[in-house]
């Protein structure tokens, strides 16, 4: 007798960011069949993406070809192609350009974007920082608007190219801040001769009462200090009222400038939309504890595009480690439930928090332990490198900073992607 195989679980994982990744190499040796869908071809490491806008880093540190990071497991296909809806009914997830894939299982890991509270037309003053053409487009912007200085006679016009706005100062804006202060300060200074780039100002400006709300009240108060120590302007409790092609405006001031960068908000994919799931006011699926959606046990939702409670009440905060828990959670999950057993709800450890201020300026919350100044840098910097893919990336990065550590010297200064015209 001809016996028909038993047809292989289908699981399909949209999205190779931290969390997706995490599933996929989580389901090594499971009876599955996993296709990986990202509509980038690379998987990119977020956490040091302004140091590419910021001329530090080039975009090949920071992110790695996802059919090389899945080379060894042919158990996982990877498909290019961008998703734009789910058909639950029929079990597919659907491509833009009309494409799709079946599935048994299906893990959303698309992340989240810039979100400009109601003010879309914003976003093209002030973009943020999400992708890499984000980081390269600013980095253009950035060295463009020094170049564009040098050669400017009208004192204001001078003064409105070498003002640097960034609004929202959680880790990604103080992080911007500094860099692009310690740039103008100690980098740029040597190379130009019409102007002097230590002249330029960087002003971080924050709706709170605080910069870096998410560490202890001393940490953030230490950091602000650090920022003002290193010529960033910090302007607490204003929120921004415009952005336009001349500056920014905020309470009573009008700021010419014309640099902007937004790093305020962020909103989740659309994963919400696309299951008609229960969400919160930022787009986030409200998850069940095991991460499945809800009235789809088929169906599990992770990292950035979800929000879910930790233990003490609070929702688990928007970052890597929290997006790579989730993802070994599912594939446990996924295993679990192949294998007859129940899921356990997810639960959230919090290993601490991190952020770079400026050269030998850094701040770490470990909860009880916090730590501040060279040491904290020392070991931001040795955490970052650890959790970069591969030894190639690390001695890298490792190199590119002890460079830049020693001389000052960014390697990443290149002007690319259009002419010497500046687009405003
Ligand atoms: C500038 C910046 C700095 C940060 N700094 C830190 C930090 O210092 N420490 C920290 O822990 N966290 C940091 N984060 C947050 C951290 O990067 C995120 O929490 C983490 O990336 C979330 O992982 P994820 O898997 O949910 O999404 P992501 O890593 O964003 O991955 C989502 C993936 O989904 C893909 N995708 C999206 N939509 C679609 C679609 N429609 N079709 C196909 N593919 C799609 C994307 O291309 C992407 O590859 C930072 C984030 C940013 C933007």
């Amino acid at each position: 007798m001809i016996s028909t195989p038993v047809p292989v679980h289908r699981v399909v994982i949209v999205g190779a960011g931290f969390g997706g990744l995490e599933t996929a190499y989580r389901l090594a040796g499971a009876p599955v069949e996993v296709t990986m869908v990202d509509r980038r071809n690379h998987h990119l490491f977020q956490p040091l993406l302004y140091q590419v806008a910021t001329a530090s880093l080039a975009t090949s540190e920071i992110a790695w070809p996802i059919r090389y990071l899945l080379r060894d497991r042919r158990d996982i296909t990877t498909v290019f192609a961008t998703v734009t809806g789910v058909d639950t009914a029929g079990r597919r997830v659907l491509f833009d350009d009309g494409d799709g894939l079946p599935y048994d299982t299906l893990v959303l890991a698309t992340g989240a974007r810039h979100a400009y509270f109601g003010h879309d037309e914003w976003e093209k003053f002030a973009p943020g920082l999400k992708t890499l053409e984000d980081a390269t487009t600013l980095r253009r912007h950035i060295l463009v608007a020094f170049e564009r200085a040098e050669r400017e006679d009208d004192p204001k016009l001078r003064a409105a190219l070498m003002t640097f706005v960034i609004i929202g100062a959680g880790p990604t804006g103080v992080e911007l801040a500094g860099t692009i202060a310690e740039l103008a300060q100690h980098t740029l200074p040597g190379d130009f001769r019409r102007i002097d780039t230590r002249k330029a100002r960087v002003v971080l400006i924050e709706a709170g009462p605080r910069v870096l709300a998410g560490f202890s009240d001393d940490l953030s108060a230490y950091a602000q200090h650090a920022l003002e120590r290193i010529g960033v302007e910090v302007v607490l409790q204003q929120a921004v009222t415009d952005c336009n092609a001349d500056g920014v405006v905020y309470g009573n001031t009008r700021l010419a400038a014309r640099t902007l960068i937004w790093a305020a908000g962020v909103r989740a994919s659309p994963a919400a939309e696309w299951l008609a799931a229960p969400a919160d006011r930022a787009g986030r699926i409200e998850v069940k504890p095991d991460l499945s959606v809800p009235g789809h046990p088929e169906i599990f939702a992770i990292g950035d595009t979800v929000t879910i409670a930790a233990g003490d009440g609070k929702p688990v905060p928007g970052i890597a480690p929290a997006a790579k828990q989730q993802g070994r959670h599912v594939a446990a999950c996924i295993k679990a439930k192949l294998a007859g057993r129940s899921c356990e709800p997810f639960r959230y450890k919090h290993a601490g928090s991190l952020a770079q201020i400026g050269k030998r300026l850094a701040v770490i919350d470990f909860g009880k332990l916090k730590l501040r100044g060279a040491i904290a840098w020392w070991i931001w910097g040795i955490a970052h490198i650890y959790f970069l893919i591969g030894l190639r990336h690390r001695l890298s990065v490792a190199l590119s900073w002890l460079w830049i550590y020693a001389r000052d010297q960014r390697a990443a200064r290149l002007i690319t992607q259009g002419s010497s015209k500046v687009t405003r």
